[in-house]
């Protein structure tokens, strides 16, 4: 009684923090379909999508706005984002709710919303001219929406990063790649960096464990880097869920076909939430992994949540020069070139070094 009265209280709320959302199209009997992210939901009357954030009223789509449950400052190694400005502050906010149904999340408190009726306390009313205030006011280079899964809040982000841009500051996503296409064009031209999480190679994986289809993460992939955004790709390494050598394989290949410049993030996995029956990973399968994305010729694998310095520091791929020395999220040294706008030289050989070098 007293958990259905919360979860009513909890939709209150939550409905009460929308807007109209245009990333939809109107169907016929009050029915309207979804093109946040690549589920596509249809969703009729009365009723919300997967992600429980969005719902259809009186036939029209209604989309989160004007609260986060939480905003950070970070260095934007923490993100992860090798590539990019090194040691730069960034606002990281989020709000509530997700796309996907993943065992491990370590913010489950915010993202499966089903599961958390208390979340009452998470909603924080703030507009977007107080968070660009709270950036400038605290130097942060990049804005990031992350901590839940943000295309599912696209139009509230879209508000933030168009007020960033006229103060020159960068604008992030930190996604799960459950991207439609009609988002990522709607978030055009002001996402300028994405990272993207790709859990999996295996397509059972995708669609009984997390709840989606490997494929769409994909092709989230290929359109953001075909559409010029910079993209970091993470995943997180868990025993018997995705560090066969096939997979390891074909998600080095996969990456490397688009991209060998394209950073790819290695971090160990620690059991969390549902997840309490596998391993931590250890060093050796993070090795494993980081030498099979190397052989297959991937110039930036970065390993996380061990330490581990020739696995964290950027090398020169064509002289092996130490260019940026990290000791987890911090900056010992940096030594590139800034070059052109996504490119710096290595200051011994003069390979070009993709990246954000400002
Ligand atoms: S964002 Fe995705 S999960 Fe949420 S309603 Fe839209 S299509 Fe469905």
């Amino acid at each position: 009684m007293l958990k259905r009265q919360n979860h009513s209280n909890f939709k209150r709320e939550l409905d009460k923090r929308s807007s109209l959302s245009p990333l939809c199209l109107k169907l016929n009997n009050s029915l309207v379909r979804c093109l946040a992210c690549a589920h596509k939901c249809l969703i009729s009357e009365g009723a919300r999508g997967i992600c429980k954030v969005r719902f259809n009223k009186n036939g029209s789509l209604y989309a989160p706005r004007g609260y986060i449950s939480s905003m950070g400052l970070d260095p934007i190694e923490k993100k992860p984002f090798f590539h990019i400005a090194p040691g730069a502050k960034t606002l990281s906010y989020g709000m509530l709710g997700c796309n996907f149904k993943c065992p491990f999340c370590q913010n489950h408190t915010i993202s499966q919303i089903s599961d958390n009726f208390d979340c009452l306390e998470n909603f924080h009313d703030i507009e977007p001219s107080q968070i660009i205030d709270y950036a400038i006011n605290q130097n942060a280079k990049i804005i990031i929406s992350t901590y839940n899964e943000p295309v599912i809040t696209s139009e509230w982000s879209l508000e933030i990063f168009k007020l960033a841009a006229e103060k020159q500051i960068k604008s992030a996503y930190v996604s799960n790649g459950y991207a439609s296409e009609e988002v990522l064009n709607f978030l055009m031209p002001y996402l300028d960096f994405l990272n993207i999480d790709l859990k999996t190679f295996n397509s059972e994986n995708y669609s009984k464990v997390i709840g989606g289809k490997l494929e769409n993460v994909l092709q989230t992939i290929q359109h953001a880097y075909k559409m010029g955004i910079w993209i970091e790709i993470v995943t997180l390494l868990i025993k018997d869920f995705n560090t066969d050598d096939a997979q390891l394989n074909s998600m080095s290949e996969f990456i490397a076909n688009i991209s060998p410049d394209i950073p790819w993030h290695i971090t160990a996995f620690h059991p969390s939430y549902k997840m309490t029956d596998k391993p931590s990973t250890d060093e050796a399968i993070i090795r494993k992994a980081f030498n099979i994305a190397k052989e297959k010729g991937l110039k930036y694998v970065y390993a996380g949540n061990i330490q581990s310095s020739d696995m964290e520091n950027t090398y020169c791929h064509c002289c092996g020069e130490l260019l940026i020395e990290r000791n987890c999220y911090f900056i010992k040294s940096f030594n590139i070139k800034p070059d052109c706008e996504k490119a710096g030289k290595c200051p011994k050989c003069g390979s070009s070094i993709a990246g954000i070098w400002f």
